[in-house]
């Protein structure tokens, strides 16, 4: 990466999020890096270079007194380009309208979708014009397919998507922003699916089936696909993505 390149990721103590930030740090980039909890595997080898911060994203009121600090605008000041990757997410709550209490629905949009977007917003207010500034929300299949059970899920990935359709609409000189389905990826949150009730997810055994028959991609195979991406010239050209349709 021969640009200084500075990038904002969340969610990176385990699954998708860990294998971005190793990759990124791999290429040069110095990461700020925003999670409940802490890589301290990644932190050690990246010493000076991968910044923590612990934060619940689904506190939106906690997230705006950060964002209101100094931290993000001093680790972006003096950056050629900005990478923002709105990873962190969560499936809960799973079932229909009758089995979804409010506090888990409130969490559920907090994290999937109030966090993301005001990330984007802080990151561009404190890049200006000037920097190479890309966004990337980690999307998924359920954005553009409907599953049953998963009505919160599909509507959080659903507005990310939207979000970028019409943010690359505004127009801003120094912004690409894609929102990117990683595929299907072995990690705590398929585990997490592949646990629930078949009453309230009816589609679980197509999810035992692609883990029974290896059809999951890697952590690891699923981030290079999402920062060669976020990486590559033609970053930005379309709202949104999946990484399974490119070449
Ligand atoms: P995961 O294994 O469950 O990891 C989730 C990450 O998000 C963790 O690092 C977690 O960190 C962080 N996180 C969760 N809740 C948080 C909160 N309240 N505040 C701050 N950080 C929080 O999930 P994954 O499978 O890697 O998924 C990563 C992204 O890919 C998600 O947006 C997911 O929707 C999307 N996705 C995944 C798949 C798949 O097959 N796995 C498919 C399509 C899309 P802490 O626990 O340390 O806070």
């Amino acid at each position: 990466m021969p640009l200084q390149t500075r990038a904002i990721l969340t969610g990176h103590t385990r699954g998708l999020g860990a294998a971005i930030a190793q990759l990124l740090l791999e290429q040069g980039a110095d990461v700020l890096a925003i999670a409940r909890t802490r890589n301290g595997g990644l932190a050690t080898r990246h010493t000076g270079k991968l910044h923590e911060v612990e934060l619940d994203l689904a506190d939106p009121v906690k997230l705006d007194e950060w964002l209101s600090g100094e931290a993000l605008s001093q680790f972006v000041s003096d950056a050629q380009r900005v990478l923002l990757v709105n990873n962190a997410g969560m499936l809960a709550p799973v079932g229909d309208l009758a089995n979804q209490a409010p506090a888990a629905i409130a969490r559920a949009v907090s994290v999937n979708v109030a966090a993301p977007l005001m990330l984007a917003a802080a990151v561009v207010q404190a890049t200006g014009q000037t920097a190479d500034t890309r966004i990337v929300h980690v999307s998924s299949g359920a954005a553009r397919n409907a599953y049953p059970g998963w009505s919160i899920y599909c509507a959080t990935k659903a507005a990310l998507d939207h979000h970028a359709r019409a943010v690359a609409l505004d127009g801003h000189r120094a912004l690409r922003i894609c929102s990117v389905a990683p595929g299907v990826v072995d990690t705590d949150m398929q585990a997490e699916i592949r646990d629930l009730d078949l009453a309230h997810f009816p589609m679980r055994e197509r999810f035992d089936a692609l883990k029974r028959d290896g059809q999951l991609a890697t952590p690891e195979q699923s981030a290079r696909k999402v920062v060669d991406y976020l990486l590559s010239e033609a970053f930005g050209d379309t709202p949104t993505v999946d990484v399974r349709d490119l070449a």
